[in-house]
């Protein structure tokens, strides 16, 4: 989408969050004369890269004095579809960008396949900084970092949201499942269409999940496009055969 055209998009999503579907044009009001819940909404950041710039010096938990660095998302800020992980491992806490390395590779080929690439998603993970020696998020963590991510949310407005992982579904919907169950369901988090699929690091360990990943991958890629208003799927054509 060209810049004008996202930047419309930010505008009027940012309209309608303080004055509902009324249209109003002319000046826009100062903050103090927006009283009550819509003068909070004026307070809060307009776009993720206001938001990542008040954000990446958090210190509200202990990781923020062990990353490299800090791991805010990457990609589309008017995406559709988002992907969420767990947390940043060694690359992504070097390079300071999600899913880098041979899980993000992987990644990236998985989109190429559904037909689309990282500047088409927003792909970002629960915890912005790297849990030492790649372990699972404490809970402790995850209750200081989890308003960065809802606010990331907030502004993005996504269609639908994928968990990348078991960790990252049992965290973000608060139930001890088996990914197995997970993968066939579909949850709403923060009255967003979530669904579950394998984390790309865990198709490298094993290999033999990578047919039942790409079924889930297919299904988002429908669901994805039938969301967003796209058109269905269809298989590209082959070749024309020499009559
Ligand atoms: S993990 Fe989250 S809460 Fe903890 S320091 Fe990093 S950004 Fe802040």
């Amino acid at each position: 989408m060209p810049d004008s055209a996202e930047q419309a998009v930010r505008y009027f999503r940012r309209h309608q969050q303080l004055y509902g579907d009324q249209l109003i044009l002319g000046e826009p009001l100062e903050s103090s004369e927006v009283s009550g819940d819509k003068k909070a909404v004026v307070d809060r950041p307009v776009t993720l890269a206001e938001y990542e710039e008040e954000i990446c010096h958090c210190q509200k938990c202990p990781l923020g004095a062990t990353r490299t660095k800090f791991v805010f998302g990457v990609g589309s800020p008017a995406a559709d579809l988002v992907f969420v992980g767990e947390a940043p491992g060694f690359e992504e806490d070097r390079q300071g960008e999600p899913f880098v390395g041979r899980a993000g590779k992987l990644l990236d080929k998985i989109l190429a396949a559904i037909e689309l690439t990282r500047q088409d998603v927003y792909i970002c993970n629960i915890l912005k900084c790297r849990p030492p020696d790649n372990r699972d998020p404490l809970a402790a963590e995850v209750e200081q970092c989890l308003p960065h991510l809802k606010e990331q949310f907030r502004i993005i407005q996504p269609k639908l949201i994928v968990a990348l992982g078991r960790v990252a579904a049992k965290t973000l919907l608060g139930v001890e499942d088996s990914l197995k169950h997970m993968r066939q369901q579909v949850y709403t988090y923060e009255g967003v269409e979530m669904r579950v699929t394998y984390h790309t690091a865990a198709l490298l360990r094993n290999p033999r999940l990578k047919a039942p990943a790409w079924e889930d991958f297919q299904t988002i890629r429908d669901r994805y496009r039938e969301l967003a208003g796209l058109p269905p799927w269809q298989k590209p054509e082959g070749p024309a055969s020499a009559g």
